[in-house]
């Protein structure tokens, strides 16, 4: 069964979340107002796939069962379903401006139905089966999951068995008849907090010697043992404040948080990985893959910033100057190419052994590393033209204030036909998608996410064919015969 909203933000409710955030427990998840617009962004996937004009992009039709599911718990059966999940990425980012979350669940999944399948191929195990079964109760229920992947890492220098301290990374530590016990953490989760169920698995390819390390495993997000840390957000107590004007967006944001597993218990029938350290390579390529192509979802914020910007330009009243033209023609041009990107390792993916469909890993990688940078300089440019009034505006209770309102009023106006407060509103909207909450996931996000540049580079440098390129070359030339 398809979720309404209503449902979705229901069954958050009987959850119970260990939740810390300024050093305090949270009891009220859904309702704390620093995480609420984290949930109404989760929200719209599921609002979103119930809207005739959108259902075609946020919906599909299961393999397993033939029914209708959301496209956030689906398995790719072809290309058109990859390149449908790029524009699913832009158009809920364009609908929220923020990170709305999901979408490490559906490439966790999709990941790990290759791996499984290629474990039990190979070393005659039942991962597979078990993880079709979590799949299936996943897509019945329309669970929203945490794909989790990053662990804190300690000492980067040293693999995991090395490290001093042995919960630097998930590992299993101890093995009991009905299941295992895992200790460790997750850092950076997003969305965590609005997630039925977390997907772990490992952050790195591994040796035998860190086998205890090579976990991959699904669990309900309110298990015994998982507590959960509220990252901060730059300006997220603004969310706390009576005048919601200094939000920037008014409804949706997005959250990251520290997950940590203290001797947690896992039933067999989730665990989806144990001790196959052959096997965390792909498994870390795959998903890494997948969700660098999912960071389409910049060029649907990058269309919130686009037109803030234009509306700004047109506020100031300098909508005509050449180069305020020049600069929104460029915020389009890169734009474009951040979604350029996704589409197109979608349309080059491929079928792997399970029946899976997968993106094109090398254009998945050059896609991504675009997203490390592109958006700074979109961000660079809504700067330029919003002009330095983004950053010294006066508080919204100045602007509502009898005694400094109508200065603010007169003093800030910029064209007459437009009232101050759209201005205001705008500006601060800019301020939060390159400065504020938002500009976590447009901006850092964007850089960290789904891997930092380098690890993309390292994969590009892996992918290409070189070799191939210098025979061309050497051919014209006549160096090697044509
Ligand atoms: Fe999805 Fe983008 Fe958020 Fe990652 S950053 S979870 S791809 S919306
Ligand atoms: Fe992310």
């Amino acid at each position: 069964m398809m979720m309404t909203a209503a449902q979705y933000e229901k069954s958050l409710r009987n959850l119970n979340l260990i939740v810390y955030m300024f050093g305090e427990r949270i009891i009220n998840v859904v309702d704390d107002p620093i995480i609420r617009p984290s949930m109404n962004a989760v929200a719209k996937t599921y609002e979103m796939a119930h809207c005739p004009e959108h259902v075609d992009i946020l919906t599909a039709t299961s393999h397993l069962t033939g029914k209708k599911i959301n496209r956030f718990t689906h398995i790719h059966q072809n290309t058109d379903d990859l390149i449908k999940k790029a524009r699913m990425g832009r158009l809920l980012g364009a609908h929220t401006g923020c990170c709305f979350q999901r979408c490490v669940g559906v490439d966790a999944l999709n990941a790990l139905s290759i791996v499984t399948y290629n474990m039990d191929q190979k070393l005659g195990t039942q991962y597979a089966d078990r993880f079709v079964n979590f799949l299936k109760y996943v897509q019945e229920n329309d669970l929203t999951c945490d794909g989790a992947m990053t662990d804190p890492k300690g000492d980067r220098a040293l693999s995991p068995h090395q490290q001093t301290d042995p919960d630097m990374y998930m590992h299993v530590v101890e093995e009991k008849s009905d299941g295992i016990i895992v200790r460790g953490a997750k850092a950076h989760q997003t969305g965590a907090v609005n997630s039925h169920e977390i997907i772990v698995m490992p952050t790195i390819a591994m040796s035998e010697a860190d086998q205890d390390y090579a976990i991959s495993f699904a669990l309900p997000s309110d298990s015994q043992g998982i507590t959960y840390i509220m990252g901060r957000q730059s300006c997220d107590t603004r969310k706390l404040e009576d005048s919601i004007l200094d939000r920037g967006n008014l409804h949706f944001g997005g959250h990251e948080a520290l997950c940590v597993f203290d001797n947690v218990f896992v039933p067999w029938d989730r665990v989806f990985m144990y001790k196959e350290y052959a096997y965390c390579g792909q498994l870390v390529e795959k998903f890494a893959s997948y969700h660098r192509q999912s960071y389409a979802c910049k060029s649907g914020v990058g269309d919130v910033l686009i037109g803030a910007t234009q509306t700004v330009a047109e506020y100031n009243g300098v909508q005509k100057a050449s180069h305020i033209k020049d600069k929104l023609i460029e915020m389009n041009h890169l734009n474009e190419t951040l979604f350029c990107g996704a589409l197109a390792c979608g349309a080059e993916g491929h079928k792997e052994p399970s029946g899976t469909y997968c993106v094109d890993t090398l254009l998945a990688n050059v896609s991504k590393q675009n997203v490390t940078r592109l958006p700074y300089e979109i961000a660079r440019l809504a700067q330029d033209v919003a002009g330095g009034l983004m950053v010294t505006l006066p508080s919204a209770a100045d602007y509502k204030s009898a005694e400094t309102g109508k200065w603010i009023d007169k003093y800030f106006k910029g064209r007459s036909e437009t009232p101050m407060e759209h201005r205001f509103r705008i500006l601060r909207l800019i301020e939060n998608l390159t400065l504020g909450t938002a500009a976590v996931g447009y901006l850092t996000e964007s850089m960290h996410g789904a891997g930092s540049p380098q690890a993309q580079r390292v994969m590009i440098a892996r992918l290409i064919n070189m070799k191939e390129k210098q025979t061309l070359a050497k051919r014209l030339c006549g160096i090697e015969p044509l």
